[in-house]
Protein backbone atom coordinates (compact mmCIF):
# COMPACT_ATOMS: atom_id res chain seq x y z
CA UNK A 1 0.00 0.00 0.00
CA UNK A 2 1.42 3.47 -0.85
CA UNK A 3 1.55 5.57 1.94
CA UNK A 4 2.66 9.52 0.60
CA UNK A 5 4.85 11.49 2.39
CA UNK A 6 3.36 14.37 3.05
CA UNK A 7 5.43 17.14 5.08
CA UNK A 8 3.88 19.84 7.67
CA UNK A 9 4.11 22.65 5.02
CA UNK A 10 1.63 20.39 2.75
CA UNK A 11 4.76 19.64 0.39
CA UNK A 12 4.94 16.14 -1.01
CA UNK A 13 7.80 14.33 -1.23
CA UNK A 14 8.51 11.66 -4.29
CA UNK A 15 12.28 12.12 -4.37
CA UNK A 16 15.19 11.13 -2.89
CA UNK A 17 18.77 11.43 -2.76
CA UNK A 18 21.14 8.49 -1.35
CA UNK A 19 24.77 9.31 -0.93
CA UNK A 20 26.74 6.38 -1.28
CA UNK A 21 29.98 6.85 0.42
CA UNK A 22 31.63 10.10 1.12
CA UNK A 23 34.76 8.90 -0.65
CA UNK A 24 36.05 11.06 -3.58
CA UNK A 25 38.73 10.64 -6.09
CA UNK A 26 38.62 14.42 -6.52
CA UNK A 27 39.10 17.07 -3.53
CA UNK A 28 37.09 19.91 -5.29
CA UNK A 29 37.89 23.30 -3.23
CA UNK A 30 34.05 24.14 -2.70
CA UNK A 31 32.89 20.71 -1.44
CA UNK A 32 36.24 19.07 0.60
CA UNK A 33 39.11 19.97 2.93
CA UNK A 34 42.53 19.48 0.95
CA UNK A 35 43.03 16.84 3.52
CA UNK A 36 39.91 14.51 4.40
CA UNK A 37 39.13 11.99 6.80
CA UNK A 38 36.82 9.65 5.81
CA UNK A 39 34.86 6.94 7.67
CA UNK A 40 35.34 3.65 8.77
CA UNK A 41 33.55 1.28 6.39
CA UNK A 42 31.07 -0.27 9.16
CA UNK A 43 30.18 3.40 9.70
CA UNK A 44 28.44 3.43 6.29
CA UNK A 45 25.46 1.89 4.82
CA UNK A 46 26.26 -1.55 3.16
CA UNK A 47 24.68 -1.27 -0.46
CA UNK A 48 22.10 -3.66 0.73
CA UNK A 49 21.10 -1.66 3.26
CA UNK A 50 20.71 1.25 0.69
CA UNK A 51 18.92 -1.18 -1.36
CA UNK A 52 16.35 -1.37 1.43
CA UNK A 53 15.75 1.93 2.13
CA UNK A 54 15.29 2.80 -1.66
CA UNK A 55 12.92 0.10 -1.67
CA UNK A 56 11.08 1.33 1.62
CA UNK A 57 10.94 4.82 0.19
CA UNK A 58 9.22 3.59 -2.81
CA UNK A 59 6.39 1.90 -1.11
CA UNK A 60 5.59 5.37 0.57
CA UNK A 61 5.19 7.41 -2.64
CA UNK A 62 9.02 8.02 -3.63
CA UNK A 63 9.33 7.54 -7.52
CA UNK A 64 12.50 9.13 -8.29
CA UNK A 65 15.77 7.73 -6.42
CA UNK A 66 19.04 9.85 -7.39
CA UNK A 67 22.54 8.71 -6.48
CA UNK A 68 25.17 10.68 -5.45
CA UNK A 69 28.05 10.80 -2.85
CA UNK A 70 31.31 11.58 -2.61
CA UNK A 71 31.81 9.97 -5.94
CA UNK A 72 29.36 7.09 -6.47
CA UNK A 73 31.27 5.55 -8.79
CA UNK A 74 34.40 4.72 -6.71
CA UNK A 75 32.16 2.96 -4.30
CA UNK A 76 33.33 -1.13 -4.47
CA UNK A 77 30.28 -3.24 -6.09
CA UNK A 78 28.27 0.19 -7.15
CA UNK A 79 27.05 -1.95 -9.95
CA UNK A 80 25.01 -4.17 -7.62
CA UNK A 81 22.74 -1.43 -6.60
CA UNK A 82 22.14 0.17 -10.03
CA UNK A 83 21.11 -3.32 -11.27
CA UNK A 84 18.92 -3.91 -7.60
CA UNK A 85 17.67 -0.63 -8.09
CA UNK A 86 16.47 -1.38 -11.45
CA UNK A 87 14.29 -4.41 -10.60
CA UNK A 88 12.01 -1.86 -8.66
CA UNK A 89 9.20 -0.85 -10.91
CA UNK A 90 7.81 2.04 -8.21
CA UNK A 91 11.07 3.57 -8.64
CA UNK A 92 10.58 5.80 -12.23
CA UNK A 93 13.28 7.55 -12.44
CA UNK A 94 16.75 6.09 -11.16
CA UNK A 95 19.79 8.99 -11.73
CA UNK A 96 23.18 9.65 -10.63
CA UNK A 97 25.44 12.36 -10.13
CA UNK A 98 29.19 11.71 -10.76
CA UNK A 99 32.29 13.71 -11.38
CA UNK A 100 32.68 11.39 -14.44
CA UNK A 101 36.13 9.84 -13.94
CA UNK A 102 34.48 6.59 -13.93
CA UNK A 103 32.32 6.95 -16.70
CA UNK A 104 34.56 5.56 -19.08
CA UNK A 105 34.22 2.04 -17.51
CA UNK A 106 30.66 2.51 -15.98
CA UNK A 107 28.62 4.08 -17.98
CA UNK A 108 27.66 0.59 -20.11
CA UNK A 109 27.04 -0.66 -17.09
CA UNK A 110 24.76 2.29 -15.90
CA UNK A 111 22.56 2.27 -19.03
CA UNK A 112 21.98 -1.46 -18.93
CA UNK A 113 20.63 -0.84 -15.44
CA UNK A 114 18.18 1.18 -16.45
CA UNK A 115 19.64 4.83 -15.76
CA UNK A 116 18.39 7.47 -18.18
CA UNK A 117 19.97 10.30 -17.51
CA UNK A 118 23.10 11.63 -15.66
CA UNK A 119 24.21 14.55 -14.38
CA UNK A 120 28.11 14.94 -14.69
CA UNK A 121 29.97 17.91 -12.89
CA UNK A 122 32.68 19.83 -15.27
CA UNK A 123 33.66 22.90 -13.86
CA UNK A 124 36.45 23.87 -16.48
CA UNK A 125 37.66 23.14 -19.61
CA UNK A 126 40.73 24.40 -18.73
CA UNK A 127 43.19 21.44 -17.78
CA UNK A 128 44.70 23.86 -15.35
CA UNK A 129 41.78 25.18 -13.98
CA UNK A 130 40.11 21.91 -13.51
CA UNK A 131 42.79 20.92 -11.49
CA UNK A 132 43.31 23.92 -9.35
CA UNK A 133 39.15 23.44 -8.60
CA UNK A 134 39.19 19.66 -8.03
CA UNK A 135 42.87 19.27 -6.55
CA UNK A 136 43.60 15.59 -7.51
CA UNK A 137 41.19 15.33 -10.76
CA UNK A 138 41.88 15.13 -14.25
CA UNK A 139 40.19 16.80 -16.65
CA UNK A 140 41.05 14.02 -19.70
CA UNK A 141 39.81 11.27 -17.61
CA UNK A 142 36.54 13.09 -17.28
CA UNK A 143 36.59 13.89 -21.17
CA UNK A 144 36.56 10.47 -22.06
CA UNK A 145 34.08 9.73 -20.18
CA UNK A 146 31.80 12.28 -21.32
CA UNK A 147 32.96 11.06 -24.58
CA UNK A 148 32.16 7.45 -23.25
CA UNK A 149 28.89 8.01 -21.66
CA UNK A 150 27.80 9.93 -25.36
CA UNK A 151 28.48 7.08 -27.20
CA UNK A 152 26.55 4.53 -24.71
CA UNK A 153 23.40 6.65 -25.19
CA UNK A 154 21.66 8.27 -22.56
CA UNK A 155 18.32 10.01 -22.63
CA UNK A 156 19.98 12.82 -21.47
CA UNK A 157 23.14 14.14 -19.86
CA UNK A 158 23.44 17.46 -17.94
CA UNK A 159 26.28 19.12 -17.01
CA UNK A 160 26.40 21.16 -13.56
CA UNK A 161 29.31 24.07 -12.75
CA UNK A 162 30.14 25.45 -10.10
CA UNK A 163 30.89 29.22 -11.36
CA UNK A 164 33.34 30.94 -9.00
CA UNK A 165 34.45 34.17 -9.18
CA UNK A 166 38.33 34.82 -11.02
CA UNK A 167 38.65 30.97 -11.04
CA UNK A 168 36.29 29.74 -13.89
CA UNK A 169 33.86 32.55 -14.66
CA UNK A 170 35.54 33.41 -17.76
CA UNK A 171 34.25 29.83 -18.68
CA UNK A 172 30.74 30.72 -18.75
CA UNK A 173 30.61 30.92 -22.75
CA UNK A 174 32.91 28.16 -23.59
CA UNK A 175 31.00 25.60 -21.21
CA UNK A 176 27.90 26.52 -22.63
CA UNK A 177 29.36 26.65 -26.08
CA UNK A 178 31.06 22.72 -25.31
CA UNK A 179 27.25 21.79 -24.24
CA UNK A 180 25.80 23.06 -27.48
CA UNK A 181 28.05 21.14 -29.57
CA UNK A 182 27.45 18.03 -27.78
CA UNK A 183 23.51 18.18 -27.04
CA UNK A 184 23.92 18.20 -23.17
CA UNK A 185 21.97 20.76 -21.01
CA UNK A 186 24.27 22.63 -18.74
CA UNK A 187 22.82 24.23 -14.71
CA UNK A 188 24.83 26.95 -13.15
CA UNK A 189 25.18 26.11 -9.70
CA UNK A 190 25.25 29.12 -6.77
CA UNK A 191 27.70 27.83 -4.26
CA UNK A 192 26.39 26.68 -0.68
CA UNK A 193 28.09 27.60 2.33
CA UNK A 194 28.29 23.76 3.28
CA UNK A 195 31.43 23.32 4.95
CA UNK A 196 34.57 25.07 6.72
CA UNK A 197 36.48 26.05 3.14
CA UNK A 198 40.24 28.07 3.23
CA UNK A 199 39.04 30.74 1.10
CA UNK A 200 36.14 33.22 1.74
CA UNK A 201 32.55 31.52 -0.06
CA UNK A 202 31.78 35.25 0.13
CA UNK A 203 34.62 36.59 -2.46
CA UNK A 204 33.88 33.35 -4.92
CA UNK A 205 30.12 32.91 -5.36
CA UNK A 206 28.12 34.47 -8.17
CA UNK A 207 24.73 34.99 -8.30
CA UNK A 208 22.75 33.39 -11.26
CA UNK A 209 20.81 36.47 -12.19
CA UNK A 210 24.59 37.94 -13.07
CA UNK A 211 24.84 34.43 -14.65
CA UNK A 212 22.06 34.50 -17.15
CA UNK A 213 22.68 38.26 -17.57
CA UNK A 214 25.75 37.33 -19.16
CA UNK A 215 24.62 34.62 -21.47
CA UNK A 216 21.62 36.57 -22.41
CA UNK A 217 24.26 39.03 -24.39
CA UNK A 218 25.42 36.17 -26.30
CA UNK A 219 22.40 33.51 -26.10
CA UNK A 220 19.02 34.22 -27.38
CA UNK A 221 17.18 32.94 -24.60
CA UNK A 222 13.87 32.07 -23.67
CA UNK A 223 12.39 30.93 -19.94
CA UNK A 224 10.50 27.87 -19.92
CA UNK A 225 8.59 25.60 -17.94
CA UNK A 226 10.71 22.51 -17.66
CA UNK A 227 10.44 20.48 -14.81
CA UNK A 228 13.12 17.31 -13.77
CA UNK A 229 11.84 17.44 -10.60
CA UNK A 230 14.87 19.28 -9.24
CA UNK A 231 15.18 22.93 -7.72
CA UNK A 232 16.41 24.19 -11.36
CA UNK A 233 14.45 26.61 -13.22
CA UNK A 234 15.35 26.25 -16.96
CA UNK A 235 15.80 28.39 -20.32
CA UNK A 236 16.26 27.35 -23.71
CA UNK A 237 18.86 28.51 -26.15
CA UNK A 238 17.39 29.25 -29.71
CA UNK A 239 18.06 27.03 -32.33
CA UNK A 240 19.96 24.33 -29.97
CA UNK A 241 18.47 20.95 -27.73
CA UNK A 242 21.02 22.87 -25.07
CA UNK A 243 18.36 23.58 -21.91
CA UNK A 244 19.96 26.12 -19.10
CA UNK A 245 19.54 25.39 -15.72
CA UNK A 246 19.68 27.62 -12.72
CA UNK A 247 19.99 26.41 -9.15
CA UNK A 248 19.66 29.19 -7.30
CA UNK A 249 19.52 28.41 -3.58
CA UNK A 250 20.83 32.47 -2.67
CA UNK A 251 19.00 34.69 -5.08
CA UNK A 252 15.98 32.82 -5.52
CA UNK A 253 15.16 30.63 -3.02
CA UNK A 254 13.42 26.93 -4.47
CA UNK A 255 12.61 25.86 -0.93
CA UNK A 256 8.86 26.48 -1.17
CA UNK A 257 8.53 23.67 -4.17
CA UNK A 258 10.89 21.35 -2.10
CA UNK A 259 9.97 17.31 -2.99
CA UNK A 260 13.21 15.98 -1.65
CA UNK A 261 15.11 14.41 1.09
CA UNK A 262 18.63 13.20 1.31
CA UNK A 263 19.94 10.30 2.56
CA UNK A 264 24.02 10.45 4.21
CA UNK A 265 26.25 7.19 3.71
CA UNK A 266 25.76 6.68 7.68
CA UNK A 267 22.13 6.16 6.95
CA UNK A 268 20.59 9.71 8.36
CA UNK A 269 17.45 10.76 6.22
CA UNK A 270 18.66 14.54 6.27
CA UNK A 271 15.07 16.73 5.90
CA UNK A 272 16.97 19.76 3.99
CA UNK A 273 20.13 20.34 2.75
CA UNK A 274 20.72 23.02 4.62
CA UNK A 275 19.79 22.18 7.80
CA UNK A 276 20.80 20.31 10.38
CA UNK A 277 17.37 18.57 11.16
CA UNK A 278 17.86 14.86 10.58
CA UNK A 279 16.75 11.37 11.93
CA UNK A 280 18.89 8.16 12.14
CA UNK A 281 17.82 5.05 10.21
CA UNK A 282 21.12 2.98 10.44
CA UNK A 283 20.38 1.88 14.36
CA UNK A 284 16.88 1.01 13.11
CA UNK A 285 17.99 -0.94 9.93
CA UNK A 286 20.10 -2.77 11.74
CA UNK A 287 17.76 -3.72 14.77
CA UNK A 288 14.97 -4.66 12.59
CA UNK A 289 16.76 -6.35 9.41
CA UNK A 290 13.25 -8.41 8.71
CA UNK A 291 10.73 -5.74 9.79
CA UNK A 292 10.34 -2.46 8.10
CA UNK A 293 7.44 -1.01 10.24
CA UNK A 294 9.39 0.77 12.53
CA UNK A 295 11.71 2.38 9.84
CA UNK A 296 8.48 3.47 7.80
CA UNK A 297 7.00 5.09 11.29
CA UNK A 298 10.67 7.16 11.89
CA UNK A 299 10.41 7.93 7.96
CA UNK A 300 6.23 8.82 8.31
CA UNK A 301 7.25 10.71 11.87
CA UNK A 302 9.95 13.10 9.98
CA UNK A 303 7.52 14.74 8.04
CA UNK A 304 6.33 16.57 11.16
CA UNK A 305 9.98 17.89 10.98
CA UNK A 306 11.34 19.07 8.11
CA UNK A 307 12.19 22.73 7.91
CA UNK A 308 10.47 25.15 5.61
CA UNK A 309 14.11 26.52 4.53
CA UNK A 310 17.29 26.37 4.32
CA UNK A 311 19.10 29.42 6.02
CA UNK A 312 22.02 30.33 3.20
CA UNK A 313 24.08 33.13 4.29
CA UNK A 314 27.16 34.35 2.65
CA UNK A 315 27.73 37.19 5.15
CA UNK A 316 27.71 34.92 7.79
CA UNK A 317 31.46 33.58 9.35
CA UNK A 318 30.84 30.09 9.65
CA UNK A 319 29.09 27.89 7.09
CA UNK A 320 25.37 27.35 7.32
CA UNK A 321 26.00 24.06 8.04
CA UNK A 322 29.65 22.31 8.85
CA UNK A 323 29.11 19.49 7.26
CA UNK A 324 30.12 19.18 3.62
CA UNK A 325 28.07 18.52 0.43
CA UNK A 326 29.71 15.13 0.42
CA UNK A 327 28.40 13.88 3.10
CA UNK A 328 24.78 14.92 3.07
CA UNK A 329 25.18 14.00 -1.07
CA UNK A 330 24.77 16.77 -3.36
N1 LIG B 1 30.98 13.54 -6.89
C1 LIG B 1 29.82 13.77 -7.66
C2 LIG B 1 29.93 15.06 -8.44
O1 LIG B 1 30.82 15.84 -8.19
O2 LIG B 1 29.09 15.26 -9.33
C3 LIG B 1 28.53 13.75 -6.85
C4 LIG B 1 28.54 14.43 -5.52
S1 LIG B 1 28.77 16.20 -5.55
C5 LIG B 1 28.64 16.58 -3.84
C6 LIG B 1 27.23 16.73 -6.27
C7 LIG B 1 27.20 18.13 -6.79
O3 LIG B 1 27.33 19.00 -5.71
C8 LIG B 1 28.32 18.46 -7.77
O4 LIG B 1 27.76 18.97 -8.95
C9 LIG B 1 29.10 19.55 -7.05
O5 LIG B 1 29.62 20.49 -7.94
C10 LIG B 1 28.05 20.14 -6.14
N2 LIG B 1 28.60 20.80 -4.94
C11 LIG B 1 29.44 20.31 -4.01
N3 LIG B 1 29.68 21.22 -3.03
C12 LIG B 1 28.96 22.32 -3.35
C13 LIG B 1 28.77 23.59 -2.74
N4 LIG B 1 29.36 23.93 -1.62
N5 LIG B 1 27.93 24.47 -3.35
C14 LIG B 1 27.30 24.14 -4.51
N6 LIG B 1 27.43 22.95 -5.14
C15 LIG B 1 28.27 22.05 -4.57
FE1 LIG C 1 34.11 14.78 -5.06
FE2 LIG C 1 31.89 15.62 -6.22
FE3 LIG C 1 32.72 16.78 -3.95
FE4 LIG C 1 34.10 17.17 -6.17
S1 LIG C 1 31.97 17.82 -5.80
S2 LIG C 1 34.96 16.61 -4.17
S3 LIG C 1 33.86 15.28 -7.23
S4 LIG C 1 32.05 14.71 -4.18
Amino acid sequence: MTTNLIDQFNRTINYIRISVTDRCDFRCIYCMAEKMTFLPRDEVLTLEEICRLANIFSTMGVTKVRITGGEPLVRKNIDSLFQNLSKNKNIKELTLTTNGSQLIHKAAMLKESGVKRINISLDSLNPTTFKKMTRTGNLNDVMNGINHALDVGFEKIKLNIVLMRDINDSEIFDLTNYAIDHGLDISFIEEMPLGLTDYERKITSISNDEVIKNLNTRFSLEKINYKTGGPAKYWSIQNTQTKIGLISPHSHNFCGDCNRVRISCKGELYLCLGQETKIELMPLLRLFPNDDGPIKEAITNSMKIKPQSHEFDLNKKNPAVVRFMSHTGG
